[in-house]
């Protein structure tokens, strides 16, 4: 039996917040704390009649690390599940920090205001250091790693789908059927159809900034960069079908990189229609991708994030969107001295999800991994003192964990490997 808050009140966290209403044998009483108290009232009154799970609202300001840690230690949870955005990252640990409560998110921290001139010095001498220029990285959170640590609290980064179980995925792989992996392609396929010329998935903002960045990978530990979408492949995905795949950096490649360093490549690809993509140019040549304020008739306004006020609410999509999402990885390496290949993906319906939790898959696929990662923490499965991604614990709880939640995987030992 747990207690957990989470924060944040979006697309991803009422997946989550639907499925620890669920699983109420460990979820016996959860907070929904988020800025906007309606929605957290809202979803509450919709799962008090279907739970056994005690639902506590409440409004924070997560960027507030004095007011989150009084609401924690008012609230007093066994963790906190940080769903709000990675804005909010290193306050919220901050917060658990001062509590004493361990930590879960799904992505690692990104500044909100990339002009800031302080973090803009840390930034340029990271790009220049690494190789990959991201506005995201997971060194910010790894400084954390010695006040965890010294804390004996937990810091499970990372536990959506990507990332969160494509590194679970490789952590399995390594454990049950390699000797040592050689490369790795994670491939994310979204082949739902919501009707709208342009929509996102998930939160505009974040989603945008990301595809429309540079492309980079890891080879021999180093990191290679490209211009956006430079690298194209087409994939016949399982459930899907044939699909355009676009190369994009991704988070797990920095942890997998430093965590399996005999890995010779890991890439990361993503499917995008050319709809997408020509409505994505678009914005991006007119400026409305733009993070900086801008004077408008007097008023400041951030390009990107008007535009998140005229773009569909991704929690809307769910009722209209249909197909299948397929998400896993590709590996090639060594057992017992012979070469093999391995496929682990998931394939998830947008409908069957949206009967399930009104949501569709992508906040689904999320949402999941969000309840199971939380779950594996105040479970005691998972607990070491410091911050780890998924891939540092063992997978086969977290694996048995998404057959019974809703994420169930397949194995092909025989898979069509990407040139
Ligand atoms: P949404 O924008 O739908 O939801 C974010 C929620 O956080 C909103 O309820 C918002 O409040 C709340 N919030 C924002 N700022 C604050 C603040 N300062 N204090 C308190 N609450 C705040 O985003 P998503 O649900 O789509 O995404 C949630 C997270 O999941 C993001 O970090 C995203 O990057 C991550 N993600 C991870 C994936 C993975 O596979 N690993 C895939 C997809 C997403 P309000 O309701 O007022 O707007």
């Amino acid at each position: 039996m747990a207690r957990l808050m989470i924060i944040g009140c979006g697309g991803v966290a009422s997946v989550a917040i639907n499925k620890c209403c669920q699983n109420s044998e460990v979820f016996d009483e959860i907070m929904i704390a988020s800025r906007t108290l309606s929605k957290c009232d809202a979803l509450k009154e919709k799962l008090t009649p279907k739970t056994k799970t005690k639902i506590t609202t409440a409004k924070v300001d997560a960027d507030n690390v004095e007011e989150l840690t009084k609401l924690i230690k008012e609230y007093n949870p066994d963790a906190v599940l940080n769903l709000a955005l990675p804005y909010q990252d290193l306050t919220i640990m901050d917060a658990c920090l001062n509590a004493g409560v361990h930590y879960i998110d799904t992505a690692n921290y990104e500044p909100e205001d990339t002009d800031d001139p302080e973090w803009r010095k840390i930034y340029e001498k990271r790009c220049k250091d690494l190789g990959f220029s991201a506005y995201f990285d997971y060194s910010w959170q790894w400084a954390y790693m010695e006040k965890f640590k010294e804390a004996g609290l937990t810091g499970l980064l990372g536990t959506g789908f990507d990332p969160g179980v494509t590194s679970v995925f490789v952590a399995y792989a390594k454990k049950h059927y390699f000797d040592e992996i050689h490369t790795i392609d994670i491939l994310d396929c979204n082949g739902g159809d919501h009707g709208y010329p342009f929509a996102t998935n998930f939160n505009p903002e974040i989603n945008l900034r990301e595809v429309s960045a540079p492309g980079s990978y890891l080879e021999n530990g180093k990191w290679v960069e490209i211009p956006p979408m430079a690298i194209k492949r087409e994939y016949n995905f399982e459930g899907v079908g044939m699909k355009d795949m676009y190369l994009l950096h991704h988070e797990e490649i920095e942890a997998l990189g430093k965590n399996f360093p005999e890995v010779k490549r890991i890439r990361f690809f993503m499917t995008f229609g050319q709809s997408y993509l020509t409505h994505m140019k678009c914005l991006e040549n007119v400026g409305m991708l733009s993070t900086t304020p801008i004077d408008y008739e007097g008023h400041q306004i951030v390009p990107i994030q008007f535009l998140k006020a005229l773009l569909p609410d991704p929690a809307s999509l769910g009722p209209r969107t249909v197909g299948k999402t397929n998400i896993g990885c590709i590996f090639t390496g060594i057992k017992d001295g012979k070469e093999k290949t391995l496929y682990i993906y998931n394939v998830c319906d947008h409908q069957e999800c949206y009967k399930e939790v009104e949501s569709q898959a992508i906040s689904y696929t999320t949402g999941v991994p969000a309840m199971i990662g939380a779950m594996m923490v105040v479970k005691g499965l998972w607990k070491k003192p410091g911050v780890f991604t998924t891939d540092e614990f063992d997978p086969d709880p977290y694996m048995e964990a998404l057959n019974k939640w809703g994420l169930p995987w397949v194995v092909d030992e025989n898979p069509v490997l990407v040139d």
